[in-house]
């Protein structure tokens, strides 16, 4: 087919030309001594998106998945207790790994669209006198459902309720796109992975550990070897891996932290915010409800959007795909068929989000779904004119 195809799921997202292009480079010694003054800085940039000065980074060859086990099994015990919601898919899969792995899990079912209430999260915690509860395992955006919980409420609760637990927060599909403050909130463990808003190939895994987090390490009697986070911190010491690292990834991690802090933490989590805006602009447009139910819990990196009864979602996107060559994100699980999702982190502007625009509202036609052509554009289109910088007049 001629013409590329058009990737607009929630991860991997596109990858921009210059990290691409900075992941070309050859193989080489990773133990040479000059390697650490590529390590050290990487390691001191990454905090400036998790957003901690006090905290410590790590990077290892894995994903988003091995984060959650890297966090549960660096921090705790076989048999702890711990306390979590599950309302899309992702919640649901930590869940069921922390249940996997031995832990004893307590959590709320939660109607998925909805988000997690801090009030019930301060009576759950007020409820444990005892401090059974040794951690909260906290899905920050479900990326299933574009859903984006709110940290600091939650902490707040936790606060109130005077709690001890760690706070571990799977921030995969959030970290570089979203507000997201480790030592602000509290924040004990934070993960990401490498194919969502860092705008690279899956294939890392990267974590900020609270002073809390560390020192709850030393007594955590989880079994864990490869995984480990202490051979990266004594290996990470001098500016080195406990294992062989994936180099063309590390470059392409220096050229994203480039970008990201060239641009500014505060203008990326904007333009997400207004990029987003737009999205659902063009749903309500179009008439469809998202699936995120609380207007506050948005989320500015992925919208979900509900087709109409009778209609099925996957028709969409067979269409979208097999006519259009775009690719749309699926509805997981509780929401097969349900919903698409389009994926809005990573390296947009708003002509890249016109597409997949475009491309959903032809796709829906051709089910027959009846939306007003070019009803879905034109607001996105009005709604990025309104709120565009202003331009100085042509000189
Ligand atoms: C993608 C995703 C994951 C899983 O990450 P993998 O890199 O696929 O292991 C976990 N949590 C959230 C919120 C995600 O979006």
């Amino acid at each position: 087919m001629a013409g590329r195809n058009h990737l607009y799921i929630p991860g991997p997202t596109n990858v921009p030309y210059s990290v691409m292009s900075a992941m070309q480079v050859p193989m080489e010694d990773h133990r040479r001594p000059d390697f650490p003054e590529l390590v050290r800085p990487l390691l001191q940039d990454l905090k400036k998106v998790f957003r901690t000065e006090q905290g410590q980074c790590f990077v290892l060859p894995a994903t988003g998945t091995a984060g959650w086990e890297i966090a549960m099994t660096n921090t705790l015990s076989p048999g702890d207790k711990v306390l979590s919601f599950r309302f899309g898919q992702f919640s649901h899969l930590w869940i069921d790994m922390a249940k996997r792995l031995g832990f004893n899990v307590q959590y709320d079912e939660i109607p998925w669209g909805e988000g997690i209430s801090p009030d019930r999260v301060e009576t759950l915690l007020r409820a444990d006198a005892k401090h059974e509860i040794k951690a909260l395992l906290i899905c920050h955006n479900e990326t299933a459902t574009g859903v984006t919980n709110n940290l600091a409420e939650i902490r707040k609760a936790i606060d109130a309720a005077g709690h001890p637990a760690l706070l571990l927060v799977d921030g995969v599909s959030s970290i570089g796109s979203l507000d997201f403050r480790l030592d602000e909130w509290g924040i004990d463990v934070g993960l990401a992975g490498s194919q969502k808003g860092f705008m690279l190939p899956a294939g890392l895994v990267m974590l900020a550990f609270s002073p809390k987090a560390l020192k709850a390490r030393e007594s955590a009697k989880c079994p864990r070897c490869f995984l480990d986070v202490m051979d990266h911190i004594n290996a990470n010491k001098d500016g080195f891996f406990p294992y062989t690292p994936s180099i063309p990834l590390l470059y392409g991690l220096r050229k994203v932290l480039d970008l990201l802090l060239e641009e500014g933490m505060d203008n990326v989590y904007a333009r997400h915010f207004r990029l987003a805006e737009g999205v659902r602009r063009a749903a309500q447009a179009w008439g469809l409800d998202i699936c995120c139910r609380d207007p506050k819990l948005v989320s500015n990196t992925v919208t979900a959007i509900m087709v109409p009864q009778g209609f099925d979602a996957r028709d969409v996107m067979h269409y979208a795909y097999h006519r259009y060559n775009l690719s749309l994100g699926a509805g997981l699980s509780e929401v097969l068929g349900k919903l698409f999702r389009i994926g809005h982190l990573g390296d947009l502007n708003e002509l890249s989000l016109a597409c997949p625009l475009m491309g959903a509202e032809m796709a829906m036609l051709d089910c027959g779904i009846p939306v007003t052509p070019g009803s879905g554009i034109a607001a996105a289109g009005a709604y990025w004119r309104e709120t565009a910088q202003p331009l100085a007049k042509r000189g």
